[in-house]
């Protein structure tokens, strides 16, 4: 029987735009991962698009030269008497709902086309810091918040698609909501949400995850100076997504966060990674992971 998160899918983007100087069509994001080879099987999934599209309202980085601009190239019936349509685009790579490549803050680390396909499709999971994110615009995701997810959800899986809930997505496409900041050029004051550092290292370094998305503007807080949930993130070929939106499934007009969340008996911890990660978590916190003794108890 499969759960109900287990049945939502999440499509990140019709189309992201890459952060290495090219664009490319995202592959779907799904927490179902069955054995590598295997199909998903979609009739089963409820697909969400998780951007937001791209307009004049679109935000960007504020310190972006430019925002997106769409040229009408042929819209109408022609000389032939077919209809064709065509536009030409363009957009700095950070604003909208997009992909960090690795080399965004890593020399040497993959750009957006290097990055495996099979990296950019996995199991999303979601976890939701919104409440915390209301009472502090500047809130990190914490050691101790991922612990506690954990325990409730099971360890994050390998390989997997975090998406780092904040609420922020309903502020779209407000800029001063949004950044904290509207001003012009400037990205010295933004206040809005992200990963924190530890969290981050544990994600990246045990969990071994492939990518890290937010629903705000960066992967870093607001006030960060350092970016290093980028550096680390990145200097790992870890991707970033950034400007998620909160989701909206086909038919839907208006957005909605999506119960994406639940690392449950979909995956295969193997035994020993299970144990490895209960190991490697339990020597941290002096004792053994709750949540890898659970996953190892229903031979997940
Ligand atoms: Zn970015």
């Amino acid at each position: 029987m499969k759960t109900r998160e287990a049945r939502h899918v999440a499509i990140l983007a019709a189309a992201l735009f890459a952060a290495a100087g090219c664009a490319r069509v995202s592959e779907p994001q799904t927490e179902i991962v069955p054995e590598p080879g295997a199909t998903f099987d979609l009739a089963a999934a409820e697909v969400v698009d998780l951007s937001h599209a791209y307009g004049d309202d679109t935000l960007y980085w504020p310190t972006s030269p430019s925002k997106f601009e769409l040229e009408v190239l042929s819209h109408g019936v022609t000389e032939g008497g077919f209809f064709y349509s065509a536009n030409s685009i363009s957009t700095p790579e950070h604003g909208g709902t997009h992909l960090d490549a690795p080399i965004h803050f890593a020399e040497g680390r993959w750009t957006a086309e290097q990055i495996p396909l099979d990296r950019l499709i996995g199991p999303a999971v979601v976890i939701d810091i919104s409440a915390q994110a209301a009472a502090d615009p500047d809130y990190r995701l914490g050691g101790e918040d991922l612990f506690d997810w954990e325990v409730e959800h099971g360890l994050v899986p390998e390989g997997s698609i975090v998406l780092l809930r904040t609420g922020w997505s309903q502020r779209w496409p407000d800029a001063l909501a949004y950044l904290g900041d509207d001003t012009p050029g400037d990205a010295s004051n933004l206040h809005f949400p992200a990963y924190g550092e530890e969290a981050t290292r544990t994600l990246v370094e045990q969990r071994r995850v492939a990518v890290l998305g937010v629903d705000t503007a960066s992967i870093d807080h607001g006030p960060s100076t350092d970016f290093i949930v980028h550096q680390v993130a990145n200097g790992a070929n870890v991707a970033g997504l950034e400007m998620i939106g909160a989701g909206r499934v086909q038919g839907e007009q208006q957005e909605r966060p999506r119960p994406l969340g639940g690392v449950t008996c979909r995956f295969r911890l193997g035994g020993a990674a299970a144990e490895r990660e209960g190991r490697d978590h339990g020597a941290q916190h002096g004792t053994e992971h709750p949540a890898a003794h659970r996953q190892r108890r229903r031979h997940c």
